[in-house]
């Protein structure tokens, strides 16, 4: 019944990167290093993390007509993400343009080209790959308005996974469709408001589920993960599939109905940081989708970050499913 284990409707993007000695001022030039051009953008990102993990996954975004369109389409493809979902024209290929210093600070300018175009009459006509898959999973860096019609197209029991980057308020119709909802901190203060600025990762995850969400994940970076869900959601879910709730986390307590459970990180070196959140995410959905609780996705998506920051890169340092093993 199901062709994808996971669809991913999000933004692709071509990074292009110059290292130099130090920004320019407003009028002047300075010289840099030589560009190297990434495949990126959240909705790419997290469709080669799964993809590389061994999840059957096809995207859903647009693209334009241009070299950078092309190359992003083969990166996809060489990762083995079905890309007959990649809408092409419309508009330039989202670019991000970044400029890194010594001390490795970076400096972004977003144009989201296409990706800007990916509109509500796209997820329409898209209704069959929605059908077809297990888990649909979406971040902020396409239109809110095609967000709001992938929610409303979901089929019936369809699982909606949102990482709601970069962070803006959300419509209660979106929020209540998330399970889960996965915001790093910043995205939780962003979507909490600056109220959540002194309280601690398990406030902000049990003061997000209150905003409607079926479950919450809170990633911590390497401190590892929080996820959140009322006592009754879990006892339905364990009722529904029989199984009891993972081992490797410890409950750190909740409100009234809210279980908050810590999810431990692997200890590792980490090099690069990038991508590990989309790489976090698409693991996550993707386990989901074969029955595993919040829990433990959320587990096996933290070995799955941990793996993807002791590489450069984003897409290049994504883990396959055996080395996922081996750590
Ligand atoms: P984002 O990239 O969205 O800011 P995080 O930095 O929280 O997201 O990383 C996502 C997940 O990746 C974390 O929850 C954690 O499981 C894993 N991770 C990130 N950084 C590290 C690290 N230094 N060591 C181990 N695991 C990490």
């Amino acid at each position: 019944m199901y062709d994808y284990d996971l669809l991913v409707v999000g933004s692709a993007n071509a990074d292009l990167v110059i290292d130099v000695e130090r920004r320019p001022a407003a009028g002047e030039t300075v010289l840099g290093g030589d560009l190297a051009v990434h495949p990126g953008g959240k909705g790419a990102n997290q469709a080669v993390a799964a993809a590389r993990l061994g999840a059957a996954t096809a995207l859903l975004a647009r693209v334009g007509d241009d070299g950078h369109g092309r190359l992003l389409i083969d990166s996809l493809r060489t990762a083995g993400v079905d890309t007959a979902g990649v809408l092409v024209g419309g508009a330039p290929t989202g670019v991000a343009l970044i400029t890194v210093d010594p001390s490795g600070d970076n400096s972004i300018v977003v144009s989201p080209g296409a990706n800007g175009r990916l509109t509500p009459e796209d997820v329409r006509a898209a209704d069959g790959l929605l059908r077809t898959s297990r888990v649909v999973s979406t971040q902020l860096e396409i239109p809110l308005e095609t967000v709001v019609e992938v929610v409303r197209s979901l089929p019936e029991g369809g699982r909606f996974v949102l990482n709601p980057s970069p962070p803006r308020p959300l419509p209660g119709e979106v929020l209540a469709a998330c399970d889960p909802l996965i915001v790093n901190e910043h995205e939780a203060k962003v979507i909490l408001g600056d109220s959540a600025a002194g309280d601690t990762p398990e406030d902000w995850a049990r003061r997000l589920l209150a905003e409607g969400p079926r479950s919450v994940v809170v990633t911590l970076g390497a401190e590892g993960a929080l996820v959140a869900e009322t006592r009754t959601e879990t006892e339905r879910r364990t009722d529904e599939s029989g199984a009891g709730v993972g081992g490797g986390v410890g409950a750190v307590g909740g409100g009234v109905d809210v279980e908050v459970t810590r999810v431990a990180s692997v200890r590792v070196d980490a090099v690069d940081t990038t991508g590990a959140g989309d790489a976090f995410t698409a693991a996550l959905a993707w386990r989901l989708g074969t029955g595993a609780t919040l829990a433990e996705a959320a587990g096996y998506a933290a070995r799955v970050g941990a793996a993807a920051v002791t590489r450069r890169g984003a897409q290049e340092s994504f883990p396959t499913g055996a080395e996922v093993e081996a750590l």
